[in-house]
C-alpha cells in the first residue's frame, strides 16, 4: 500500500510504485491518496480530493497490479493509516500488508498514530528519495522498526529518482516536467493550482494582519488591498493571489533590525547585500518568508511581496500591481503628489510602464540625493524597459 497526498503525483513517486511492483511483485500495489492527512494542512488552493484521486489514476493506472483507492479520500475528517491498514485487515484477513513509504515517511514511522499498533500489522518497504540518504541512517531505522515493534523492513534497490510536490507546486505544476506528462494535461485542463486562495484563508490573513501590525499601518494594508483588487479587474492576476499578498506585504514591516536578522537566520533567507544597508527594505524579504513559513502561502504570492518595494527584474502582473497599489493607494500621505498621480492614471492603462515611471523617478530622486540604488531596482527597471520596447516592436511589425 502506498499512500500520500499526491498533490500532485510526480515522477519520484510513480518511480517508487513501479519499483515496488519490480522488486516485491505483490498481488496488489493499492495506492492510496489520502484525504486530509494527519500530519500536515494542505496547501491553499490544493485541488479537491477527487482531483487527487483521478490525478493518481492517471499517474499509477498503468503500473501492473495498481488498484487506485478512494477509500481515504471519501472520508470526511481525519483519517490515519492506521484505520486503512486495519480495515483491510477486516476485509480480508489472510492478506499480508506492505507500506510502500519514501526515506522521509520512514524515518518518521514510529511517531505515526498508533504506530505500535500498525506497526505490528505490516511490513514496510523503502524507497530513497535522493542520494543524500545516509544508507547507514536507513539501515540503523531498519534495525530499530524490527527490534522495537517486530517489524520487517526492505530497502529497496533501486536509485532514488528525487521529486517533491511542494516543490512542484511553488513553481508551475502544469509545466513542471516532474510531474507525468498525462497528469500535467490534466492539470491544465481542470485548471488546477491556479493558486485561488480560499475566502476562508483569506479571512484568516486580515485577522493576522490587524493583530500584528499598528492600526495606521493596517489602514493602509487595507487600502492597499482594496487598491491591488481593482487594478486586477480585467488582467492576468489572481485576484486572491493579490489580496493575500497585499494583506500581507507590511507583516514585518514594524520589525526591529534585530528581529529582521532573527527571522533570516530562523529561515534561512537571503537578502542581497546592498539591502542590509537600507533598513526600509528588509520587510520584503522577510515578509515573503513569513508569508511561506508562518501562513503556508504559496510562491505567487510570497514573490508578490519579495519585490513589493524595490521591484525585481522578473516581476509579473500580480507583483506589478502589488508594487504599484502600495504606491497609489490613495490615503497615502503622497497621494496628491504629481508623480504619484501620474503614476496612478498610468496603472490604468499599463502596469509595466507605470512600473518604469515609478522606478525611474525614484532611481533619480536617490541619485540626485547621493543615496545609492539597489542593483535590483536598477535591473528591474531596465528590464521592464526592454519589455517596452520589444512589445512596441512586435507592435510595428
Ligand atoms: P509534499 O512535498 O507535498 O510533502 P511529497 O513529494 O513528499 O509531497 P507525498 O504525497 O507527501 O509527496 O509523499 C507520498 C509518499 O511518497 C511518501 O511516502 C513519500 O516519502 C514518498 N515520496 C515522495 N517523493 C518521493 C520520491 N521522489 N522518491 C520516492 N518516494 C517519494
Ligand atoms: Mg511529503
Amino acid at each position: 500500500m502506498y499512500g500520500g497526498t499526491f498533490n500532485p503525483p510526480h515522477c519520484g513517486h510513480v518511480h517508487a510504485a513501479e519499483a515496488a511492483a519490480k522488486e516485491l511483485r505483490p498481488d496488489r500495489l493499492i495506492i492510496m491518496p489520502a484525504g486530509i492527512p494527519p500530519h500536515k494542512q494542505l496547501s491553499p488552493g490544493a485541488p479537491a480530493p477527487e482531483d487527487r484521486l483521478r490525478m493518481a489514476e492517471i499517474a499509477f493506472g498503468h503500473i501492473p497490479g495498481a488498484v487506485i483507492s478512494a477509500s481515504e479520500v471519501k472520508k470526511t475528517g481525519k483519517c490515519y493509516t492506521v484505520d486503512t491498514v486495519e480495515e483491510l485487515r477486516r476485509r480480508e484477513p489472510e492478506c499480508s500488508i506492505t507500506l510502500l513509504t519514501g526515506t522521509d515517511m520512514f524515518l518518521t514511522l514510529q511517531e505515526w498514530y498508533r504506530a505500535e499498533r500498525l506497526l505490528s500489522l505490516c511490513s514496510v518497504a523503502v524507497v530513497s528519495r535522493g542520494s543524500e540518504d545516509d544508507p547507514k541512517i536507513l539501515s540503523g531505522q531498519q534495525q530499530r522498526l524490527k527490534k522495537t515493534f517486530g517489524t520487517d523492513v526492505i530497502i529497496l534497490k533501486t536509485p532514488p529518482l528525487p521529486a517533491s510536490s511542494s516543490e512542484i507546486r511553488a513553481a508551475d505544476p502544469g509545466k513542471d516536467p516532474s510531474v507525468p506528462a498525462a497528469v500535467r494535461a490534466y492539470i491544465l485542463e481542470r485548471k488546477l493550482y491556479e493558486n485561488a486562495i480560499p475566502d476562508d484563508v483569506i479571512r484568516r490573513l486580515k485577522c493576522a494582519a490587524e493583530e500584528t501590525l499598528s492600526p495606521d499601518r493596517f489602514a493602509h494594508t487595507l487600502r492597499c488591498r482594496d487598491e491591488a483588487i481593482r487594478l486586477s479587474a480585467g488582467r492576468d492576476a489572481d485576484r486572491s493571489v493579490l489580496e493575500a499578498a497585499a494583506l500581507l506585504h507590511d507583516i514585518t514591516k514594524e520589525c526591529s533590525a534585530a528581529d529582521h536578522l532573527k527571522l533570516c537566520e530562523k529561515w534561512n533567507i537571503i537578502i542581497p547585500q546592498d539591502a542590509w544597508r537600507t533598513p526600509a527594505v528588509l520587510h520584503q524579504y522577510t515578509g515573503a518568508a513569513v508569508a511561506e513559513h508562518v501562513y503556508g502561502m504559496p510562491e505567487s504570492v510570497c514573490r508578490a511581496i519579495r519585490s513589493h518595494t524595490t521591484g525585481s527584474p522578473d516581476m509579473n502582473e500580480t507583483d506589478r500591481i502589488l508594487f504599484l497599489a502600495d504606491l497609489t493607494e490613495p490615503g497615502r500621505a503622497i497621494a496628491n503628489d504629481p508623480h504619484v498621480r501620474l503614476v496612478r492614471e498610468i496603472a490604468e492603462k499599463d502596469t509595466v510602464e507605470a512600473c518604469v515611471e515609478q522606478l525611474a523617478y525614484e532611481i533619480r530622486r536617490l541619485t540626485e540625493n547621493g543615496k545609492e540604488v539597489f542593483s535590483v531596482t536598477l535591473q528591474a527597471c531596465e528590464s521592464l524597459k526592454e519589455r517596452i520596447l520589444s512589445k512596441n516592436l512586435e507592435e510595428k511589425q
